[in-house]
């Protein structure tokens, strides 16, 4: 599975927004975009963020501001697209469910890791279940009614203990339902674009694509 090595923290700072990439940390002083708001790099202090960009550069850094938030390759970006693209609907909305409904956002979202990084790492070990069966494929979309579960051996780890007393927002996200002592969610609906909890014009994603 190829994917980012890179520091999440210079992705932050080049999209010139928060993208919590590092969980607790993001929420810390120590948070790198906090230290240094600019554009990482020998000029990075004297680049505004979207000072002087052109109409392709807004589209551009709009696009991957979001594939960035969600952790996901240019090329798997691309097919999405695609998909959303065929689906009935508005594509932008349809984009960002596919983006939503992946695996690794919902075992984040439900508050089992700290970043969408972490819960890759969880469901690539094998420590999720999906409607009672073993899910190592973070890429795997989730539908209407399926059942989250850590596995039993797996709820002690300290990563999940810990993201799951952190976790705060789980009880703002009205689409699932988590059930903290059982250590399980279940999705309710796919959320709606006003149900997804993401600050982007996506309408902007579509018009990159489109040209
Ligand atoms: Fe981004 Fe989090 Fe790093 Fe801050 S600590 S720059 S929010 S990844």
């Amino acid at each position: 599975m190829a994917r980012y090595t890179g520091s999440s923290c210079k992705l932050c700072r080049r999209e010139g927004t928060k993208l919590f990439l590092k969980g607790s940390r993001c929420n810390s002083e120590k948070c790198a975009f906090e230290k240094r708001p600019f554009i990482p790099g020998e000029h990075g202090n004297s680049r505004g963020f979207r000072k002087r960009m052109s109409d392709y550069g807004v589209h551009l850094r709009e696009k991957q501001k979001v594939r960035r938030t969600y952790g996901v390759l240019e090329k798997q970006f691309r097919k999405y697209f695609k998909m959303a693209a065929k689906k009935s609907g508005v594509t932008g909305e349809n984009l960002l469910q596919i983006l939503e409904t992946r695996l690794d956002n919902i075992v984040y979202r439900m508050g089992f890791a700290p970043s969408r990084k972490s819960a890759r790492q969880i469901i690539c070990h094998g420590h999720i279940l999906v409607n009672q069966r073993k899910v190592d494929i973070p890429s795997f979309n989730v539908r209407a009614e399926d059942e989250i579960l850590i596995k039993e051996k797996s709820r002690q780890m300290l990563l999940i203990q810990e993201a799951m007393e952190a976790s705060t927002e789980v009880d703002s996200i009205d689409w699932f339902k988590v059930d903290k002592d059982k250590f399980k969610g279940q999705i309710i609906s796919i959320p709606t674009r006003e149900q997804i909890q993401l600050d982007t014009d996506e309408s902007l994603i579509v018009e990159y694509y489109s040209k």
